[in-house]
């Protein structure tokens, strides 16, 4: 993963819904998609990009809710 995915992850790991564009073509902006595991406290969140298919894997932690 370069820097420029690196500070899109960081973005999206904060707010899924934030508009990024893509770090590779910046044609377009990344999707996100989240894949629980059940039973576990962990879930992985894809972060594609639709135009040139660049992707990146966060491994997320649920954080506790207030
Ligand atoms: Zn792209």
């Amino acid at each position: 993963m370069n820097s420029a995915w690196i500070e899109a992850a960081k973005i999206l790991s904060v707010n899924p819904t934030s508009q990024v564009k893509c770090p590779e073509c910046s044609n377009s902006y990344l999707e996100v998609s989240d894949q629980y595991i059940p039973g576990q406290q962990i879930f992985e969140r894809f972060i594609k990009c639709p135009k040139c298919n660049g992707s990146s894997i966060l491994r997320m932690t649920y954080k506790p809710t207030v």
